[in-house]
């Protein structure tokens, strides 16, 4: 069945919507993306996702499409109108288009465009992979430098997938001067002695809106919490670890490069933390 989608102010079936081709988004990765996850057909940690990215957008000196109340309304409408019970809703906002390509940004009076589309989900809470775990390799982070802008220049991290899928793994991690930055679209942790070691933020990794509440929990779990880096060397030898994402949640992960951690099943600490992570997710979700 057609889903409705939302293209610059009109609600469309999806073979309807179309973007000029000379969008910024389609020939430059002008563009920034959210993506926020809905349960019980509502939208949970919206206003982090909102956050982030009208601080993407000033990052990049682009203008915002629509106000806060208005992204929310369009959000909440899409949900509805293509009765999304668990899934998630996708935006993205480009520079637009001034009708030609050029390296230079188009005038500010350019309109931004905006995309915004669902994905139906069924089984997102209570996943098959999560209680199985993820199987990942590591692999070098060559992407650039501004990490904590949340950009679609995606074609690195779709390589580092697939690079993943050929070595019959489910994802990587992404590994810089021999440290872990994160993964190819989630946020790295490992467990050692019941402490949760996870990179700090800065420029190098995106600033995870999972990553802030899950570590939030954690606290108020009494789990101790060490935000320092770690090289993938240490991960192998972790007693657990696992990843954090919007669309994923919490995901253990059983094993690095071939090696099992643990005992090689999801251990207790990451499936602890996702089980928290949606108990309060459901509670705030609006
Ligand atoms: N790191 C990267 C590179 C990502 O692409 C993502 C999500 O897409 C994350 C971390 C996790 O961020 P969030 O929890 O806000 O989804």
């Amino acid at each position: 069945m057609s889903r409705t989608v939302y293209v610059n102010g009109q609600y469309l079936p999806e073979e309807d919507a179309t973007v000029s081709i000379f969008d910024r988004g389609f020939l430059m990765a002008d563009a920034v993306y959210e993506v926020t996850s809905v349960l019980d057909g509502k939208l949970i940690a919206y206003d982090g996702h909102v956050e982030r990215l009208w601080r993407s957008l000033k990052e990049l000196d682009m203008a915002a499409p629509c106000t806060p109340e208005e992204l929310l309304d369009i959000h909440r409408e899409l949900v509805a109108r293509n009765g999304i019970v668990e899934g998630l809703v996708y935006l993205q906002v480009s520079r637009g288009s001034d009708g030609d390509r050029d390296f230079v940004f188009p005038s500010s009076d350019t309109k931004p465009t905006l995309v915004l589309f669902t994905q139906n989900k069924p089984g997102l809470a209570d996943s098959p992979a999560a209680k199985k775990g993820a199987k990942i390799i590591s692999i070098d982070d060559i992407r650039w430098g501004r990490r904590d802008i949340k950009t679609v220049q995606l074609l690195y991290p779709s390589m580092g997938k697939m690079m993943a899928k050929a070595a019959g793994c489910d994802d990587a991690w992404l590994v810089e001067d021999g440290h872990v930055t994160e993964g190819t679209s989630n946020n790295a942790y490992i467990v050692k002695g019941g402490k949760i070691i996870t990179r700090p933020l800065s420029n190098d990794i995106l600033h995870g809106i999972t990553r802030e509440a899950v570590l939030r929990f954690a606290a108020e779990a009494q789990m101790e919490v060490e935000e320092r880096l770690f090289t993938i060397e240490e991960a192998k030898e972790a007693d657990e670890a696992f990843t954090t994402s919007a669309s994923a949640f919490v995901m253990p992960v059983v094993e690095i490069d071939g090696v099992a951690l643990g005992d090689g099943t999801p251990g207790s600490v990451a499936p602890r933390l996702r089980e928290i992570y949606i108990d309060e997710m459901r509670k705030s979700a609006i």
